[in-house]
């Protein structure tokens, strides 16, 4: 194989519209997504994130990041 032509899938920080931070696998350098997990209304239980900041300090909290 030749080197340099497969992506590298590592661990990226990815940034969602609702401004919560994590990290996920990816072969980018940066990712953005419009939902994740402390926002999308699967998780959420409703349509629409009103509280959206408090969502993600709660998400924060359950798992220990800053
Ligand atoms: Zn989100």
């Amino acid at each position: 194989m030749k080197p340099g032509i497969h992506p590298n899938y590592k661990m990226v920080k990815v940034t969602c519209a609702c401004g919560n931070e994590f990290e996920s696998g990816s072969v980018k350098d940066v990712l953005r997504v419009e939902v994740c997990s402390a926002c999308h209304p699967f998780y959420t239980g409703k349509q629409k994130f009103i509280d959206a900041g408090g969502r993600v300090d709660r998400f924060k909290r359950k798992y220990n990041l800053s």
